[in-house]
């Protein structure tokens, strides 16, 4: 007996269609084809980014408290706001709240849009110099007078707790180390939380940004992950994306991804975050959606995050954990010391950890 088969997803199990060829002789009796069952019975899980990111940030305050008890050391985080963007002000809003209830010290400083690129390389200056901060972050994207590379390169890479600085991206890339951007951390933690290991699998990330894309695909190398990293000059991106067990979204462009570019059964981890104009009983509104089409997707997916409520909180979670990582790296203090297991609590995923070799 011949048996072909060509694609695994099938419609009549509430999968969108890849193709199925089968082509067995008459008298054969048909196999059973165990992924079929296992689909059958399939339910997707929806990885629940928010109470993920409760917990990481627990674990932080405990750490964090541990850390001043112990070293007399409290963490300290400088948000910098250059201008007036209402999105950037919730944001910078949002890390300050979430850093004080973790223990540590915010201290945020407000620029008008006009300021030049010397005034807030001269504030840059200024914080890398405070002892007590052990964080600086400098909320993108900043007015077209400034250059960003100018302000990134300016900050201390030990207190660079966005992981943009070259040194970080370098030791990233070259030896698995140094300050890992928060959005790539806070996906891989998420990953990390629900498939345990990674090794082996066929990661997918559409978008090559510093910020999302690029560090992404590093920290999934790490992970022992078969990497390929698509952009909007990849041909036939739905065929890419099919071939992944983890797809990772950082595009920009609402739904995006649809539910026949998912292969059944896989991960999916979207990153982007659109606002986009919707019409509701009460009249014209705006409703956050991600870069992956979530109805289809959720059809077919095995576990998938929300938009909201995925990605974004675990991204200031990592900023916290970087804040708390920064402070014991400037103080000589080994972050394992402040260990939280005996209080009940586990590092989730352990993400901060290289996996595996580097070969
Ligand atoms: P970016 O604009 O810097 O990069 C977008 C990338 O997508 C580029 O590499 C581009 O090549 C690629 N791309 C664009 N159109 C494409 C297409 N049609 N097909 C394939 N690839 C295409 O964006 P970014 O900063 O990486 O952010 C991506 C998304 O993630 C945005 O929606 C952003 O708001 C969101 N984001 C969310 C968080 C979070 O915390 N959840 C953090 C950062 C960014």
């Amino acid at each position: 007996m011949v048996v072909r088969i060509s694609g695994t997803a099938f419609n009549k199990f509430g999968l969108n269609a890849v193709k199925l060829a089968m082509h067995a002789s008459a008298d054969a009796k048909l196999p059973v084809f165990p992924e079929m069952n296992q689909e059958r019975t399939r339910s997707v899980r929806i990885i629940d980014g928010k109470a993920s990111a409760a917990r990481l940030r627990a674990e932080i305050a405990h750490r964090v408290q541990t850390l001043s008890s112990r070293h007399g050391v409290t963490p300290g985080l400088a948000v910098v706001l250059v201008g007036d963007d209402p999105a950037s002000q919730v944001y910078v809003r949002n890390k300050g709240r979430q850093t004080r209830e973790a223990g540590m010290q915010s201290f945020e400083t407000h620029l008008p849009a006009t300021a030049s690129e010397q005034e807030l390389l001269a504030q840059v200056a200024r914080l890398n110099a405070d002892p007590a901060v052990h964080g600086i972050l400098v909320q993108l994207p900043l007015p077209s007078q400034i250059r960003e590379t100018a302000v990134i390169d300016a900050i201390a890479p030990a207190k660079d707790v966005d992981g943009f600085h070259v040194i970080n991206t370098g030791l990233l890339a070259s030896r698995g180390t140094g300050i890992i951007p928060c959005t790539p951390l806070g996906c891989l933690r998420l990953l990390r939380e629900y498939l345990g290991s990674l090794t082996g699998m066929r990661a997918v990330i559409v978008g090559r940004s510093n910020i999302v894309g690029k560090p992404m695909a590093q920290l999934l190398l790490r992970e022992n992950c078969t990497v390929t990293l698509a952009h909007s000059r990849t041909r036939d991106l739905a065929a890419e994306c099919r071939r992944a067990d983890i797809l990772i979204a950082a595009v920009g462009q609402p739904r995006l991804i649809k539910g026949d570019w998912i292969q059944p059964g896989a991960s999916v981890i979207d990153v982007g975050i659109n606002r986009i104009n919707v019409s509701t009983a009460d009249g014209p509104a705006t409703r956050l959606v991600g870069d992956v089409d979530f109805d289809e997707a959720v059809a077919v997916a095995g576990a998938i995050t929300p938009v909201p409520g995925g990605v974004g909180p675990m991204t200031i979670a990592c900023l916290l954990s970087n804040t708390l990582d920064a402070a014991c790296a400037q103080h000589g203090v080994d972050p394992g010391s402040l260990d939280v297991s005996e209080a009940g609590h586990t590092d989730a995923a352990g993400a901060s950890a290289p996996q595996g070799t580097s070969t």
